[in-house]
């Protein structure tokens, strides 16, 4: 039923024209993951790798982000990844706000059939729009609960690749982040 439920959605967000991204994107990447995943993690946006393949997080940012699965016991496997865009904003421009708002029911609605236990916040784009805060530098690595769902605010894997200070935070954040999953047992 949940996979039904999924599957209908995704077909929506690949055929959407809501915003203007349509007529730039190669393949919308709705997520992809287990359908019951208990972790799910919201990235920016796909970039060019993921915009051709139609799968989110393959490009160099991903590949990071599995290395920092890895640090963590976490399978990539066990997870649900997305973001809040979910079509490839031209030269990897920052997601407009007005595309933010048109696309975000899509991630809503993913929330809502997934029900995951936590939800890791990878950068300012996915904190706002589902936290509507911008100081990830104050909430990173910190749990913070809301209608039943345990968000983990961090930097997005991007920045922790070209900022060294960021990567050795992010670091910091995903043993936090390990722990957490452990006393929950999600893993
Ligand atoms: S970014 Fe979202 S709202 Fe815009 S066309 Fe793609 S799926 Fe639709």
């Amino acid at each position: 039923m949940i996979f039904l439920e999924l599957e209908k959605l995704n077909r929506i967000i690949r055929n959407c024209k809501k915003c203007e991204l349509w007529k730039t994107r190669t393949n919308a990447v709705p997520g992809e993951g287990p359908q019951d995943a208990r972790i799910m993690f919201v990235g920016m946006a796909p970039g060019r790798t993921e915009d051709i393949e139609g799968r989110p997080f393959v490009g160099p940012a991903g590949k990071f982000l599995n290395k920092l699965l890895e640090s963590t016991g976490i399978k990539r496997s066990e997870v649900f990844l997305t973001s809040p865009l979910k079509c490839f904003p031209p030269r990897n421009r920052k997601p407009l706000p007005k595309e933010i708002e048109a696309c975000k029911p899509y991630l809503l609605k993913q929330i809502e059939i997934i029900r995951p236990q936590i939800i890791i916040l990878l950068g300012e784009v996915a904190l706002e729009t589902l936290l509507k805060r911008k100081d990830v530098s104050n909430v990173r690595g910190k749990p913070i609960e809301k209608d039943g769902i345990i968000y983990f605010p961090t930097y997005h894997p991007a920045a922790g690749m070209r900022f060294p200070k960021i990567r050795e935070k992010l670091l910091n954040d995903f043993m936090k982040l390990k722990k957490i999953i452990q006393k929950l047992q999600l893993s």
